[in-house]
């Protein structure tokens, strides 16, 4: 499918969601179905796709992408009947008697833009929502993740219902394309530059967006809690996925001597994770471009390195890597990370550490190892972030019920569970009044007579 075929393909799917085709509950259970069976069939696909696009292994590729959207399509499933039913609401006592009630709809044709870091997870998550929903969509995977973009190209036609679900594949051109046509939602993960050209173009036709953006997601550590345990927890954050995760904790605050006891104890949890010869360790994955690496090198002079340090250019393999005495205006403090190196950065105290997260831009995620349940409620009420979550990175992204998303530069609008629902949905408001009893004529319509006059100041006005 090149870039000329994109209005062709728009328009082939809104007629079919014009059609109708999409809204009932058995056309969503249907198709959330077939997305499980391609997931259970062609698993040994998408992980052979996932191991040549990222050298993801393939239990790696079970727990954060092919188990995660089973986990999602079946939460769906069961909550569905429910998400979809209108839900009744209170009406004041002017408007009585009255029914009034949400009824869900969906909003027409939605554009998935995916990024190449969970190239499947987050190119079919969104999905999820927007059939749930009962839209028409296509969806854009990575060209960076090429060989999950052909498989996901290859086999969505064969499972999923193709006269409303399709897969473009392409890069700029073929993106450029798509955001020039006219759609009902826009869901984008990404970065934020190119977040800003989706925001624009969809501010031409003033499409609602989601903005699934990244940033540096902080660790606050403590000497209240116990470091080893801490550090592994860490180091299991911050390397999977080669450190190539959106809420992949970017680097630790803490005071100096608490950094200095926590080194060590990192060190043991990376060979614990991965072994003593991480490049011969199946399990650990390689950065996805040669782009990627040469920026990631580039910070590895950033800092004292106190464990690890390799990288092969071949192979783009960087080893775990943790930095010491990183200072604030370094390059490696600078943008975000994405990729296996941890920079510890000493503060004074915890007003430091906050003053510090505070003067950047809000982060996706914020972390906080800490017993003192001062230092808790004080990142909970002092700071901002798509998340907060004490003692575990990473993990609150697979709670269905809680929203997954940022705030201010991580990004705005949030999915998962019945978010993901409510983000395709337009949420219409349906009143319903009957023509008799006449309490209009008596209360809020001229001619305005004194009588009218008490009711609406004395009886309307106060029983809101
Ligand atoms: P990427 O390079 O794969 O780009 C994302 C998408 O944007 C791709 O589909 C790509 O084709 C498209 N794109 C690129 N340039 C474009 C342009 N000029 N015009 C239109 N479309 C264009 O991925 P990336 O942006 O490098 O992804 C990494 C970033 O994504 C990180 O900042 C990471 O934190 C963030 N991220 C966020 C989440 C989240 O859920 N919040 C998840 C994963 C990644």
């Amino acid at each position: 499918m090149s870039e000329s075929t994109v209005p062709v393909v728009v328009k082939g799917l809104r007629h079919s969601f014009n059609s109708g085709v999409t809204r009932p509950e058995a056309w969503r259970r249907s198709q959330l179905l077939r997305m499980r069976d391609m997931l259970v069939e062609r698993e040994a696909d998408f992980e052979a796709a996932l191991h040549a696009d990222l050298g993801k292994s393939p239990l790696e590729s079970q727990i954060t992408e092919i188990g995660f959207l089973i986990g999602e399509i079946d939460h769906t499933l069961a909550n569905l009947s429910k998400w979809m039913r209108p839900r009744r609401v209170a009406t004041p006592l002017a408007v009585q008697p009255a029914t009034a009630k949400i009824v869900p709809e969906p909003l027409g044709l939605a554009l998935i833009i995916a990024p190449w870091n969970y190239p499947l997870m987050l190119a079919l998550s969104p999905l999820i929502g927007s059939i749930a929903a009962g839209n028409a969509a296509i969806v854009k995977p990575s060209e960076i993740a090429p060989a999950t973009s052909a498989v996901l190209a290859l086999l969505t036609p064969e499972y999923l219902d193709r006269r409303a679900i399709a897969v473009v594949e392409g890069g700029v051109p073929e993106t450029t394309a798509l955001l020039a046509e006219r759609f009902d939602h826009i869901f984008y993960t990404g970065n934020g530059r190119v977040g800003r050209i989706v925001a624009r173009a969809a501010a031409e036709h003033l499409t609602p967006i989601t903005l699934e953006l990244g940033g540096k997601s902080p660790v606050y550590i403590d000497e209240t809690v116990n470091l080893s345990e801490a550090a592994k927890r860490i180091a299991w954050g911050k390397f999977m996925n080669v450190g190539q995760t959106c809420v992949a904790p970017d680097y630790v605050l803490g005071r100096a001597e608490v950094l200095a006891k926590l080194a060590p104890k990192l060190a043991d949890a990376i060979h614990e994770l991965y072994g003593s010869a991480v490049q011969r360790n199946p399990d650990y994955g390689r950065i996805v471009s040669d782009a990627q690496f040469k920026r990631l090198v580039n910070y590895l002079g950033d800092g004292e390195i106190v464990v690890g340090g390799s990288h092969d250019a071949e192979t783009r393999f960087i080893e775990p890597t943790v930095l010491a005495g990183v200072s604030r205006d370094s390059s490696v403090m600078q943008d975000e990370i994405f990729g296996p190196i941890l920079p510890l950065v000493a503060v004074e105290s915890l007003d430091d550490a906050l003053d510090y997260v505070n003067a950047h831009d809000k982060p996706l995620a914020a972390y906080v190892f800490s017993n003192d349940s001062q230092v808790r409620a004080r990142w909970q009420s002092e700071t901002s972030s798509g998340a907060l979550s004490y003692g575990v990175p990473v993990m609150h992204l697979t709670v269905p019920d809680l929203p997954f998303g940022g705030v201010g530069e991580s990004g705005q609008g949030a999915y998962h569970g019945e978010r993901s629902f409510e983000v395709f949905s337009h949420m219409k408001a349906v009143l319903s009044k009957p023509l008799q009893p006449d309490t209009l004529s008596a209360t809020v319509m001229p001619p305005f007579t004194g009588a009218k006059e008490k009711i609406v100041r004395k009886v309307l006005g106060k029983l809101r």
